[in-house]
């Protein structure tokens, strides 16, 4: 679990306003590449074919910002 201030739960929760900013692997929001991500593999026109994901607590997601992070439980998105 994240702790931010409010200032940056503010600026994060305009961030997951647009469905793109959040990641399509663990859902979450970071600035590296994705922690879940096992092994991914693409093919030559960009688009991903095969992607393998670590366990839930098997990966390093302490810089990953989840939804439920930055919205307080009595909001809803
Ligand atoms: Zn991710």
């Amino acid at each position: 679990m994240a702790d931010l201030t409010a200032a940056q739960k503010q600026l994060l929760q305009g961030l997951f306003k647009s469905p793109e900013a959040s990641c399509l692997d663990c859902g979450g929001y970071h600035l590296r590449s994705c922690p879940r991500v096992k092994r991914q593999a693409w093919i030559g026109n960009g688009n991903r074919t095969e992607v393998e994901y670590w366990q839930s607590g098997q990966y390093d997601d302490s810089e990953t910002i989840y939804p439920e992070d930055v919205f307080d439980d009595t909001e809803s998105a």
